[in-house]
C-alpha cells in the first residue's frame, strides 16, 4: 500500500541517528528499494548501538570530524553511487556535500551545520549568523554549477515550509480572482509574490505536544534535537529584510557581501520575541529564531537588483515551542548555564497536542493566510513509527527530498525554493496531518497593551518594529 519511489543504487549512508534519523529509517525502508545490507549508520552515542544491532543495521560508531570524513565516507562510498543522507549535528554540511559531489554520491540535509565548536566558539557574531553559513553553500554553488544533486536544508524548516509558500501564493492568487499560470521559475515566482502584495512571511509555529509529567528543573524538554536548538538559539536573532521596512532596528546589522537578503540583531534569537499568530492559539509570542529559509525565502523572492531591490519579502521564523521548552530556556537563560540533562519526548509519552507549523502571508488585500500542517502526534503515532508529530514533518520533507533528487540526480546544489514543490508535496503530504489555509483579520496593532506605550508605527500594521515585541 505504500509507494516504492525508486531504486537507490550503491549504499545508503545516515549520518546520525538521533530523533530525526531515527524517524527517517522506516521512512527510507518503506518507500524505496535498495539493497539493505549496503545501508550504514554512523552514530557515535552508543546508546543507538543496540538498537541497530537489533534492527540489523550497520552501524559505524564514530564522530566524523574534518580529520577522518574524507577516509570513513571514502571507504563507505567506494563504489562511487548511492546516497548520503546527513542528519547529525557538528558535521560540516559543506564539506560533506562537497565530497560526496566529488564520489557523485547524492546528498541530502536538514539544515546548514558547521563542524563542532563553531557555533559557541566563534567570537564574530557575524559569522556566526546563519547567513554566513548558508553563503558559504550559496558560493560553493556558484563555482561548481550543476552535477551531482546536493539538496541542501530539506526538513521541515528549513524545507517543506518553502513548498507551502508558493502553495499558499496559488491559494491566495485563487482566492483573490487571479488567473494565474503556475510559475516556472524564480522570476515568475518572485513576479507573483509582489503581485500579490504580499509584504512578508512568517514562518509560524506552535507546538502543543506535551507529555503528564511536569518538567524536572534541569532538565532541557524539547520535541526534537535539545543540542541543535540551544545552538541556533544562541545564534543571532536574525531575518530577511523585505523593501516595505521603513524603519531599521538599532541592534541591527546588514552584510557587506553575498545575497544581501537578510539582517542580523545584537541578541539571541531565543530571548527574542515576535508578534505572530497561528490557527490554534490565534496571536502569540513566537521567538525570532535564525534559520536558513528566513534568508533563502527572502532571496529566493527578490525582484531587481540583490543590492537595491524592487521588491523583497520580510521573512523570519516566529517559533512558539512547546510549553516544556519554553520553560526550558527561560531556565537556561536566566541561570546563565546550560541544562545538563537533555529530553526529547517521544511519541509515547506525549499525551496531547500538535505541531502546527505553517507559513503566515501577510500585507496582502486579505491581510494574512495561514497556511500549513496540523499534525498531532496521536496521528502521527498511526502513520509511522519511532517519531512524534514534528519528527515526522522533518522525516517526511526528507523523503520527499530524496525521492527529488533520484529523479533529478544531476541537479546540483540545490534549496528547497528551487525544487519542484508540487512533486515534492506530493510525497510527503501523506504523512502531514490536515494541511490547510486560513486566512485571519490579525494585524501585530491589535491586542496591544494600551497602558504602556509602545515603539510602533500605525501607518502599516505589518511592519517589523510592530512585529518585533520590546
Ligand atoms: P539529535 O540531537 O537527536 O541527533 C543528532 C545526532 O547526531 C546524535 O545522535 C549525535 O550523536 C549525532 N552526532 C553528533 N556528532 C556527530 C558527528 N560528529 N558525526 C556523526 N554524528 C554525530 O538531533 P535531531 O533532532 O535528530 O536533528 C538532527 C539534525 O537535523 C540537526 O542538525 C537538526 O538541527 C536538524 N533538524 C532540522 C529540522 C528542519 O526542519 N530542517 C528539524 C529538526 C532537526
Amino acid at each position: 500500500e505504500y509507494p516504492v519511489y525508486g531504486r537507490i543504487d550503491g549504499p545508503i549512508v545516515m549520518i546520525g541517528f538521533g530523533s530525526i534519523g531515527k524517524g527517517t529509517w522506516p521512512l527510507i525502508e518503506r518507500h524505496f528499494e535498495y539493497d539493505a545490507d549496503k545501508f550504514t549508520v554512523i552514530e557515535p552515542d552508543a546508546r543507538q548501538a543496540n538498537f541497530l544491532k537489533q534492527h540489523k543495521i550497520n552501524h559505524r560508531q564514530v564522530a566524523l570530524t574534518p580529520e577522518n570524513y574524507r577516509d570513513v565516507l571514502g571507504e563507505l562510498f567506494a563504489e562511487g553511487k548511492g546516497f548520503c543522507v546527513n542528519l547529525s549535528v557538528d558535521t560540516s554540511s559543506l564539506d560533506l556535500m562537497r565530497f560526496c559531489r566529488e564520489m557523485g554520491v547524492l546528498y541530502i540535509d536538514t539544515v546548514v551545520e558547521p563542524w563542532a565548536g563553531y557555533y559557541f566558539e566563534t567570537t564574530d557574531n557575524a559569522a556566526r549568523t546563519n547567513y554566513a553559513l548558508r553563503q558559504k553553500v550559496r558560493d560553493e554553488k556558484a563555482s561548481n554549477p550543476g552535477g551531482t544533486t546536493a539538496v541542501s536544508c530539506c526538513g521541515a524548516n528549513p524545507g517543506m515550509v518553502s513548498w507551502f509558500v508558493k502553495e499558499a501564493l496559488l491559494t491566495l492568487a485563487k482566492d483573490t480572482g487571479r488567473d494565474v499560470d503556475v510559475p516556472q521559475d524564480r522570476a515568475g515566482w518572485a513576479g507573483l509574490m509582489q503581485n500579490l502584495g504580499v509584504k512578508g512571511v512568517h514562518i509560524a509555529e506552535r507546538d502543543t505536544q506535551a507529555r503528564r509529567q511536569p518538567r524536572p528543573r534541569d532538565v532541557f524538554v524539547n520535541t526534537w534535537s535539545v543540542e541543535g536548538f540551544i545552538a541556533e538559539g544562541f545564534q543571532p536573532a536574525e531575518l530577511g529584510w523585505g523593501t516595505h521596512e521603513t524603519w531599521f532596528p538599532e541592534n541591527g546589522h546588514r552584510h557587506d557581501t553575498g545575497c544581501h537578503a537578510g539582517i542580523w540583531l545584537e541578541r539571541p534569537g531565543a530571548i527574542t520575541r515576535v508578534h505572530t499568530w497561528c490557527p490554534t492559539p490565534g496571536p502569540q509570542f513566537g521567538f525570532l529564531v535564525t534559520h536558513n529559509e528566513a534568508i533563502s525565502i527572502s532571496d529566493y523572492y527578490t525582484v531587481g537588483d540583490a543590492a537595491e531591490p524592487k521588491f523583497r519579502p520580510t521573512c523570519h521564523y516566529a517559533y512558539h515551542p512547546c510549553d516544556d521548552a519554553v520553560l526550558s530556556l527561560h531556565e537556561m537563560f536566566g541561570s546563565g548555564t546550560q541544562q545538563k540533562v537533555h529530553h526529547i519526548l517521544t511519541e509515547d509519552e506525549i499525551v496531547e497536542g500538535i505541531d502546527e507549523l505553517g507559513v503566515l502571508l501577510y500585507g496582502h488585500e486579505k491581510n494574512a493566510l495561514w497556511y500549513g500542517s496540523r499534525l498531532s502526534n496521536a496521528e502521527t503515532r498511526d502513520l509511522a513509527p519511532y517519531q512524534n508529530a514534528t519528527g515526522l514533518q522533518v522525516t517526511s520533507a526528507v523523503l520527499a527530498g530524496m525521492v527529488w533528487a533520484l529523479e533529478n540526480p544531476e541537479a546540483g546544489i540545490v534549496e528547497t525554493d528551487e525544487m519542484d514543490h508540487a512533486r515534492c508535496l506530493e510525497v510527503q503530504r501523506p504523512y502531514l496531518g490536515p494541511v490547510e489555509a486560513h486566512y485571519t483579520d490579525w494585524t501585530p496593532l491589535q491586542d496591544r497593551w494600551e497602558h504602556f506605550p509602545e515603539d510602533i508605527d500605525e501607518s502599516d500594521p505589518w511592519l517589523f518594529r510592530n512585529v518585533l515585541a520590546t
